[in-house]
């Protein structure tokens, strides 16, 4: 990869990921390696320790036995079979005076320190010490020890098997860090690109549909994974977002096409007006049509405004205490005429059942739509059946007809904003009322089901919770 593209990506989190694992592998590593370094070197210096406290048992032992000058005479012949570079003896009075010493050469500026001998004179056994000599690169290791009241034996070793430890150690550790930090920068591009590969599918995918492809989606792997689930639940938001945006344009299609209409007829009757009419009892004809298909469109938008202040509600709804019994007999009231009208006979059974809470304009806007759907579907001669029922929680509402009936395939349909279904074209309407219906039941925490045969007719059923409901949209009035 080129410095450039390595820049590019420096705010990825594929490079981060890189960087935290590498830079974890590496910190870890060194800690390993400095726990390692310091037991060997604890190692090193014991036996070093161990080698020079054997020293200085042997000559306590020829010092009893044998006396000073054998201890003077073994000293250098110790101190050149080790190997005078290695180690040397001295032989120290009370007062840190040297008075007899191994071949010192070598070991000139190694001083007698104060502080130990003071140390062994208030009781210590032996006092270790390290020091450096400038100029040399080994460390010496000195150990001023008490042989007979009067007599310190200073003795001192070079560090040699630590420096040669250190040596190996710093190469080795400068090899396998190198190897282990391009192994961790390796291996952890390699799962950071894994675990975001997904995340990278997603926006691909994204991408493609600011585009304009809707119709992308991300692949799914089956892994069961986090990045799984987020590619399952962005598919289905776009699932969702689809169908929202078909029925979207569906509704505006709808909508322009029923504006067209009368916007088209109200244009077409003040031309022929213009074109034709001149008198004052044609221009009044005129603007009364005007007026009506006016008052049709306004009825249009007025309802496509309540449904969605209604289901978004934007209006609170007040919340009355009211009778469904008493309601339902009000509209079946108000609905006679047109059942007459239409050769319908209205059933109204509604035996008192508990109240319900709601805004008392909207439940009459609700069933007056069914109602009046029921009226306007039922067959000449048929009967519309309005009956209340109550259960535990709900109260419910049956408005039921013996009219042509709805099919299977329009049945979930019903309830859109302007779906009609076909047969019912040559019937008024714009196919608002039961999406406007529903609207009013869900926002008093109920619903309306409809069931359906064809050619034997439809019932749609209101429920309503019987006491009071939660439904935050439901507000005192
Ligand atoms: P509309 O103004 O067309 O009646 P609605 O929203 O009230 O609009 O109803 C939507 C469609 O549902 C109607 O066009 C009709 O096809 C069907 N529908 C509603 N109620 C009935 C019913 N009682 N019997 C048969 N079809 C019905």
């Amino acid at each position: 990869m080129s410095l450039r593209k390595l820049i590019s990506r420096r705010s990825t989190l594929a490079f981060r990921l890189t960087l935290w694992y590498a830079g974890i592998f590496t910190v870890s590593s060194c800690v390993a390696f400095l726990l390692f370094y310091l037991l060997i070197t604890s190692l090193i210096q014991d036996r070093t320790d161990q080698e020079l406290m054997g020293q200085v048992s042997r000559f306590s032992t020829l010092l009893a036995a044998e006396g000073i000058k054998s201890v003077q005479n073994a000293a250098v012949i110790e101190a050149q079979a080790a190997g005078v570079k290695k180690v040397f003896f001295r032989l120290l009075s009370q007062d840190g005076q040297a008075f007899s010493s191994s071949t010192m050469a070598y070991w000139k500026d190694i001083n007698i320190r104060e502080s130990a001998i003071k140390e062994l004179l208030h009781g210590s056994d032996h006092v270790f010490e390290t020091i450096t000599i400038a100029g040399r690169k080994d460390e010496v290791r000195i150990l001023y020890a008490m042989l007979s009241p009067g007599i310190i034996l200073q003795v001192g070793q070079t560090m040699e098997t630590y420096s040669r430890f250190f040596d190996a150690f710093k190469t080795i550790f400068i090899a396998t860090m190198t190897f282990l930090i391009l192994l961790a920068a390796g291996v952890g591009w390699f799962m950071a690109r894994r675990a975001v590969s997904g995340v990278e599918a997603v926006t691909r995918t994204a991408q493609k549909i600011t585009g304009g492809s809707l119709e992308e989606r991300v692949p799914v792997k089956q892994r069961g994974d986090e990045i799984d689930q987020l590619a399952t639940t962005f598919n289905q938001m776009l699932d969702r977002i689809q169908v929202l945006l078909t029925e979207i344009k569906e509704m505006s299609d709808n909508i322009a096409h029923d504006l067209r209409s009368p916007v088209t007829r109200i244009r077409g009757i003040a031309e022929v007006t213009l074109t034709t009419g001149k008198s004052l009892p044609e221009y009044e004809s005129m603007a009364a049509s005007i007026i009506e298909d006016c008052d049709r469109l306004l009825a249009m938008i007025n309802t496509m405004l309540l449904i969605s202040k209604t289901e978004t509600g934007v209006d609170k709804l007040s919340s009355e205490k009211l009778s469904i019994t008493a309601l339902v007999r009000e509209a079946c009231e108000l609905f006679e005429p047109s059942a007459e009208d239409h050769g319908v006979r209205l059933v109204c059974s509604a035996p008192a059942v508990r109240d319900v809470a709601g805004d008392a304009r909207m439940m009459q806007r609700m069933l007056a739509n069914l109602l009046d759907n029921a009226i306007k579907y039922a067959a000449a001669g048929g009967a519309v059946t309005v009956s209340v029922a109550e259960d535990a929680t709900q109260v419910k509402v049956s408005v039921q007809d013996s009219g042509c009936g709805i099919a299977p395939a329009d049945l979930p349909r019903i309830f859109e904003r302007f779906y009609r279904c076909d047969q019912s074209r040559s019937k008024p309407g714009i196919g608002l009322g039961l999406s406007l219906a529903r609207a009013i039941a869900r926002a008093h925490g109920g619903d309306i089901t409809a069931a359906s045969t064809p050619n034997q007719g439809s019932t749609f059923t209101v429920t309503l919770p019987a006491s009071l409901p939660q439904d935050p949209l439901i507000s005192p009035a």
